[in-house]
């Protein structure tokens, strides 16, 4: 339980000093200014007062009890510090300090040591190099953090790792008369973690969304498994992780440079039913509409407006955004007529035209809300001068009073009508400037209903031979090495995935035999751990026909790759098809990834690729297809048939279960795999496995 840290019922500030610029003074300073409800104990050396609040020497002084220590001392003499701290039987300590991990050898120690401390007293410590914390709830209201933004009841929770994306997020809450509920930035994670107080905020009953941003996960399974049991019940919204390429794989896989900390973050969210946003306006926005609306039931968006052009700029982004313009009913239709201007528009949008007044606007918003087949309404209201617009401020917000379904408006405007934005906002509705705005909050809550809804799905069982893989991979362990093409396949076909015919050839005597064994058309290709891009350098011919052929092919090659004991494959030429990439990677702290893509240079040009956490589930797989900005080349497109989809979800599903049994691989990629019409089982025509 962290009621310590975020429902304190006193607070000590270790550092608070008389100097305005100094973090422990205005801790104290912001403590005050918030009204905390408990004592406040500022501590200095020196003693008198701080903020005309008495100070004391140190923490065994102080008379009460004391749960929460904001410290912003030298990092060297934190830890003794913290021992005090525990024998007075403080619970949490803030660390706001730098000097730790994060300048090395001697900072690790110290870290190291600090924390082994506080345990022994059954402390535990929030940071290092952390902003800290604050809870609005005004039975508590504590602000024990350095910053500025004022605080101010809300029901928007805010979890950081970066103080500055932080305060931003609250920022812009605050700027549009919005409060929030718990904030933290939370450093270097040395004890306290990310996920623990996730928990939290999933449990506070004052919390109905949360706003989150990490740049990097120490323990992804911790918060895979947290975040997936709050999304059911509470949306969590993340801002998307920096992208970290590592350039030391880059080269071994295009898996290696596709999947970073970025794609992982990705594929985490996903699976714990997190709402992902890129940028960090449009989360606060659908953060705002979370907080003060239900969840809309379905994609069908009914739009009103009083001018044109922002309705179309509105129902270009609900397009975009993959929602539905919704149509009316019969009898929804002839109340549209009969109430509104005979010059007004009674379609998808409703255009109530700008001498539209209260009464009209009141018939449209109550009528769209009663349709049957819009599951959300948007209003979008111009400040026509010549109308009565807070008696429209008003019916709007009559008409949505207790509708179950979500309604946003966005109000173009001049301070001048600044009381019509409030008169809305104070009735429970956000209000946008842009048409768009208001669109994409309701697509990004449409975002969330899905996530929520979708029902809870465990990996398949399979046919697959997980024996006989470890076996195979037995003798390479421990090696990090690449495995033979011919060993690489074998552990396909351990888990039931197809390749063509194959055989190792060193030299024109193997020739009889491997032509005996695949066949014509075939294929002639390097098998060398060095030889990353085969074709690049010549390691690959194509459509060999004959013997004579394949003869000469190999002549040239071995010409070309001269260095001893250099193998070769001849392998059955597959049939053209659809080119796909299918990549794993180990994840530390995760398991493994896996990633799908549309296969040729393009998958590195565009990085059009998605990614999971194997073992994929039916509709895991499924979604991570679905992902790809391509995926309406699988479908089948300008009368191109598409390809097997249910033959592919089953060659994702085994290639993730591979990746997931098997820790040893490190990486994985199959491309191309060659996918074919309907009936025909893909083929994973060229395998790069890479084992630990
Ligand atoms: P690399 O990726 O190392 O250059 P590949 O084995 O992928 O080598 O071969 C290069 C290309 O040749 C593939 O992308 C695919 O288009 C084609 N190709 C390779 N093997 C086959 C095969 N057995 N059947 C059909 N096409 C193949
Ligand atoms: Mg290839």
């Amino acid at each position: 339980m962290l009621d310590g840290l975020f429902r304190p019922r006193a607070v000590a500030v270790i550092g608070a000093s008389a100097n305005p610029l100094s973090i422990g003074h205005i801790v104290v300073r912001n403590l005050l200014d918030h009204e905390f409800k408990g004592p406040i104990f500022p501590i200095n050396p020196k003693g008198g007062s701080i903020c005309s609040i008495k100070a004391y020497r140190s923490i065994s002084e102080v008379p009460d009890q004391v749960d929460l220590v904001n410290i912003s001392i030298k990092a060297e003499y934190i830890p003794a510090i913290i021992d005090e701290c525990g024998r007075h039987g403080v619970k949490f300590a803030i660390v706001h300090s730098a000097g730790f991990k994060e300048v090395g050898e001697e900072g690790v120690r110290r870290e190291r040591e600090m924390v082994e401390i506080a345990h022994r007293h059954g402390m535990r410590i929030y940071g290092p190099n952390s902003q800290g914390i604050q809870n609005s709830d005004p039975e508590v209201s504590v602000y024990a953090n350095f910053t500025f933004v004022p605080m101010k009841p809300g029901n928007i929770s805010i979890i950081a790792q970066g103080g500055g994306m932080g305060e931003l997020l609250k920022l812009h809450l605050s700027k549009v008369g919005l409060g929030h509920r718990l904030y933290c930035s939370y450093g270097n994670e040395c004890d306290l973690t990310m996920p623990e107080i996730l928990e939290y905020y999933g449990q506070d009953e004052g919390t109905r969304v949360i706003m989150m941003q990490t740049e990097s996960f120490k323990d992804p399974r911790a918060f895979l498994e947290v975040a997936a049991r709050i999304t059911p019940h509470k949306p969590i919204l993340a801002i998307k992780a920096g992208r970290t390429p590592e350039g030391s794989v880059a080269v071994s896989s295009h898996t290696g440079s596709l999947v970073d900390q970025a794609a992982m973050a990705e594929a985490l969210y996903r699976k714990a039913g997190v709402v992902q946003f890129t940028d960090s306006d449009e989360m606060i926005k659908a953060a705002i509409a979370l907080a003060c609306q239900n969840v809309p039931r379905g994609r069908r968006l009914g739009l009103i407006t009083n001018t044109g052009g922002p309705g179309i700029q509105a129902v270009d982004e609900a397009v975009s955004r993959d929602l539905v313009l919704a149509e009316w009913s019969e009898a929804g239709r002839q109340r549209l007529e009969q109430s509104l201007y005979a010059e007004a528009s009674c379609g998808n949008p409703v255009d109530v035209v700008a001498t539209a007044g209260p009464e009209h606007y009141f018939a449209a918003v109550d009528t769209l809300l009663k349709e049957r087949d819009t599951d959300m309404v948007m209003v979008f209201l111009v400040t026509a001068p010549f109308v009565d617009l807070d008696g429209i401020a008003e019916r709007i917000a009559e008409a949505t009073a207790d509708a179950e379904k979500p309604v946003v408006v966005v109000v173009e405007t001049t301070d001048r009508w600044a009381r019509l934005i409030e008169r809305l906002r104070g009735a429970g509705l956000p209000v946008y400037e842009f048409a768009e705005d208001g669109v994409r909050a309701l697509a990004d809550m449409v975002r969330y209903g899905e996530l929520q809804r979708r029902p809870a799905a465990e990996p398949p069982a399979l046919d697959v031979d997980r024996q006989a893989a470890d076996a195979i991979l037995e003798p390479w362990v421990g090696k990090d090495t690449f495995l033979p093409q011919t060993e690489a396949y074998r552990l396909l076909a351990a888990y039931g995935i197809p390749a063509p015919a194959l055989a190792v050839v060193s030299g024109p005597d193997d020739l009889d035999e491997a032509v005996r064994e695949v066949g014509f058309p075939c294929v002639l290709k390097v098998d060398s751990a060095d030889v990353v891009h085969k074709s690049d350098e010549g390691g690959v011919v194509l459509g060999l026909e004959t013997r004579e052929q394949l003869e000469a092919a190999l002549a040239t090659m071995r010409d070309r790759f001269r260095s001893a004991g250099t193998r070769f494959v001849v392998q059955r030429q597959a049939p053209s098809g659809c080119e796909l990439i299918l990549g794993a990677k180990e994840a530390p702290g995760l398991g493994a990834l896996v990633m799908f893509g549309l296969g040729g240079v393009m998958v590195e040009v565009l990085r059009d690729v998605s990614v999971a956490v194997a073992p994929l589930a039916t509709p895991e797989a499924d979604a991570l297809m679905r992902a790809i900005a391509a995926f309406p080349v699988l479908t089948g497109v300008r009368g191109r048939p598409g390809v097997d989809l249910d033959a592919l979800r089953d060659l994702l599903l085994r290639f993730s279960r591979l990746a997931a049994d098997h820790p040893a691989i490190r990486e994985m990629d199959l491309n191309p795999v060659l996918a074919y019409p309907r009936g025909e089982a893909p083929l994973a025509v060229d395998v790069r496995i890479r084992v630990r």
